[in-house]
């Protein structure tokens, strides 16, 4: 906030879109609150819809209604009050997209690491990245807080490319004559429009002298659902270079096996409610046995995720899953201990 005015005050206002700066005068009814918004955070937002956009038009168009009615005979102007906008949500994503961009310059962002076990002999076989945010206060943020608000600000472009240069200097630290570890990377629907996506990872395998298999990417339904093309075009260049592809959370959406039929993945990650039901529920045993034995059929491995109980741990084994991650083996672990959990797995 800038600045508090109270009714019949003056301020100015600049144009809400359009390269040339123009400005106004514009004059308050009741108190209100001014929020900068730069012309540059402007255009980055404009090609998408978020709250704070959907905000910004609607004021627009509930001034332009006000002008209209102003221009009645009658001048019976129907003044809306901005409470009635969602003002609230748009401003508050809108903060926490700036102190996003903030963490991201001033390195308050980190990876964390969640081994993944081979269900045959218990060892590290590899880890899946998971995105961590440490406040001021350094309390850690949830990335379900923030992942959604950099995907609507376009954020998670740069922040994608981060995690992969991270991801892969991790893994080369972890790798030496004897140990090739791989680490995943998951992957945001927006980050598919992003052209500099595959050469980042192209750049960053070769640049940590990594096996391609070494770095891996997850993706997810719902992203091939938004973007079938760009999705079969990443898939046949990581196939190219060697670097597979894992569909997340899979069952989790409406037509997963049309998914499998179309984009020839390499590997399918088990949706963790098909893991939480493993103990009590017969079927649910079924089930992931019928996808491990899809999966194998297509030549793809299979990963359950949530194993929080070693009974899940023996179940998938028996049903032929590949590996296990969850909170029974380890949570996401910082880099130093991740690499320590990969030595005492030997
Ligand atoms: P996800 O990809 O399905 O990640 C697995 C989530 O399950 C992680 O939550 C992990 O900490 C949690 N988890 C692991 N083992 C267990 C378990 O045994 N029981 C239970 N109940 N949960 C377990 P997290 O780290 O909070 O991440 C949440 C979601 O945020 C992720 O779901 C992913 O969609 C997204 N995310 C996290 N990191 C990144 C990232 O680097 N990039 C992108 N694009 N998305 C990310
Ligand atoms: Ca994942
Ligand atoms: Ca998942």
């Amino acid at each position: 906030m800038i600045a508090t005015l109270g009714p019949d005050e003056l301020f100015g206002e600049m144009a809400l879109s359009g390269s040339p700066l123009r400005s106004a005068c514009a004059r308050a009814h009741s108190d209100c609150e001014l929020l900068v918004i730069t012309h540059q955070a402007l255009s980055e937002q404009l090609d998408q819809s978020t709250p704070l956009i959907r905000h910004l038009l609607k004021i627009a168009v509930a001034r332009s209604r006000v002008s209209l009615s102003l221009l009645q005979p009658d001048g019976t102007a129907e003044h809306r009050h901005d409470e009635d906008l969602d003002h609230a949500p748009a401003v508050e994503r809108l903060r926490v997209e700036h102190r996003l961009r903030d963490a991201l310059r001033d390195g308050l962002l980190e990876l964390h690491y969640q081994p993944l076990i081979t269900l045959s002999d218990r060892r590290t076989a590899g880890f899946e990245s998971l995105i961590r945010w440490r406040d001021d206060n350094g309390r850690w943020i949830p990335p379900d807080a923030f992942i959604g608000i950099a995907e609507d600000s376009g954020l998670i472009v740069q922040i994608g490319h981060w995690i992969i240069e991270t991801a892969a200097a991790a893994v080369a630290t972890m790798s030496d004559t004897e140990r090739k570890p791989f680490c995943t990377v998951n992957l945001s629907p927006r980050q598919m429009d992003d052209p500099q996506l595959f050469a980042t990872i192209q750049r960053a395998i070769q640049q940590h002298a990594l096996q391609p298999g070494q770095l891996r990417l997850e993706i997810t339904e719902s992203m091939m659902l938004g973007n079938l093309q760009a999705t079969e075009q990443l898939l046949a260049q990581c196939r190219a270079l060697g670097c597979p592809l894992l569909v997340d959370d899979f069952g989790s959406g409406y037509s997963s096996l049309a998914y499998l039929h179309r984009l020839p993945v390499d590997a399918i990650k088990l949706d963790r409610s098909f893991t939480s039901a493993l103990s009590e529920d017969a079927r649910a045993v079924k089930i992931v046995g019928a996808i491990a034995r899809l999966a194998a059929d297509l030549d793809m491995y299979t990963v359950a995720e949530g194993i929080e109980t070693s009974a899940q741990a023996d179940i998938c084994q028996k049903q032929g899953i590949r590996y296990g991650q969850g909170y029974l083996f380890s949570a996401a672990l910082p880099l130093a201990q991740a690499r320590l959990s990969l030595s005492a797995s030997d």
